[in-house]
């Protein structure tokens, strides 16, 4: 097929070619949009995505000790409210069920919690959406689905793995000593390719930046976080909520434009919509958004911190003792969310929550905790 250079492939991949051969290179978040949430060819409308048939693990499949934490820690979260009679528990990107299932069958040991809980799934992906039907079918609680963070009424908890990423962030590239917005246009070869888009007048980055040099690059989800912070500040009183990404605690310079298909890295511009396309989440921005919709932000911890703090160790030596057969998978698994080299120290957990609650569980700073002694 000589024509393959010059022709992309897949019919999300033709849309783009000819969008931008008509208007012009699109920005990265246009790109990463686009490649995701297509209406007919998008990554996340269709696709299994999770599991080891799909593209990528994430920690609920793992190991079923994050989803129990994560339950018990939604009950203390709910007691911390002063235990409301009834409670919107709302997920944003599901996934598989996995995280629900577990977190509700640990719930089972606050009973008061569990009767006050109305789950609300939050899944744009009609596959995975049949797949939590499944999960979830006996989960002895009320379950609503919805396409997107609907605006509700009372006492909400909200809990996020791997959500954060998919909102799509837009790239800056420094050259000249002015800040561009990074495109995706088409080179001479007919490929997609980047490209350097049009100077920003005021590019608005945080304060505490180093000095920008030639070609760094500045990844913001600035429109995604202040949108989606808004909707859960206007969701109702009292809210708390746990998010927890693949990401660093502070901002900084760096591409982290990634695909990732069949369990492998994929060049981010080959195969619009047939790979998941991340950057990572900046938790220190994500916090400032929450905190300028006028809630409060916990953390971020590592992940491996955070369930360390929750007990994660013993949940899993328990789980061992109860399964001799299955040991040796419970503590790798438990070894690979909690590792520092690995998912441990990757994945941040931040929380947020109305301010006139307290701290939530397991999420105090590292350092305020040292210089208590
Ligand atoms: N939390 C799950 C899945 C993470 S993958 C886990 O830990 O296994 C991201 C999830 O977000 C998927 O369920 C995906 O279909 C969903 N998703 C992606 N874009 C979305 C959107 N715009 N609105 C709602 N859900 C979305």
């Amino acid at each position: 097929m000589t024509g393959a250079a010059t022709s992309p492939a897949s019919p999300l991949a033709r849309k783009l070619a000819e969008r931008i051969a008509r208007d012009g290179p699109i920005s990265v978040a246009d790109y990463i949009e686009a490649c995701l949430q297509d209406a007919d060819d998008g990554y996340y409308r269709h696709k299994a995505a999770i599991g080891a048939g799909g593209d990528f693990v994430t920690a609920p499949e793992i190991s079923q000790v994050f989803g129990e934490l994560i339950g018990l820690w939604c009950a203390v979260a709910w007691q911390q409210m002063g235990g409301p009679p009834a409670v919107r528990l709302i997920e944003l990107g599901p996934g598989r069920g996995t995280l629900m299932a577990d977190a509700l069958r640990a719930a089972q040991r606050v009973p008061a919690f569990r009767a006050a809980l109305r789950v609300e799934l939050v899944e744009s992906n009609a596959t995975l959406e049949a797949a939590q039907r499944l999960a979830l079918h006996d989960a002895g609680v009320p379950v609503v689905w919805m396409r997107e963070l609907a605006p509700g009424d009372g006492p909400a908890i909200i809990i996020a793995n791997e959500f954060l990423d998919v909102l799509a962030a837009e790239q800056l590239v420094f050259r000249e000593g002015t800040w561009r917005t990074r495109c995706v246009g088409l080179g001479a070869d007919g490929r997609f390719a980047f490209t350097d888009g049009p100077v920003l007048a005021d590019a608005a980055l945080p304060d505490g930046l180093p000095a920008a040099t030639e070609g760094d690059i500045f990844e913001t989800r600035r429109r995604a976080f202040s949108d989606l912070a808004g909707r859960l500040s206007a969701a109702g009183q009292p809210l708390s909520g746990l998010f927890i990404d693949y990401g660093h605690q502070t901002s900084g310079f760096g591409d982290t434009l990634q695909a990732v298909a069949a369990h492998r890295y994929a060049d981010p511009l080959l195969g619009p919509g047939a790979a998941d396309l991340t950057v990572q989440v900046d938790f220190a921005a994500f916090g400032d958004a929450v905190r300028a919709c006028g809630l409060a932000s916990d953390g971020p911890v590592p992940q491996g911190e955070f369930l360390g703090r929750l007990g994660g160790v013993e949940r899993a030596s328990r789980l061992m003792a109860d399964n001799p057969s299955k040991a040796a998978t419970i503590e790798a698994g438990i070894a690979r969310l909690m590792g520092p080299t690995g998912m441990g120290s990757h994945f941040q957990v931040i929380g947020i929550r109305s301010v006139d609650l307290a701290p939530l569980p397991a999420l105090a700073a590292v350092d305020s905790e040292h210089s208590a002694s």
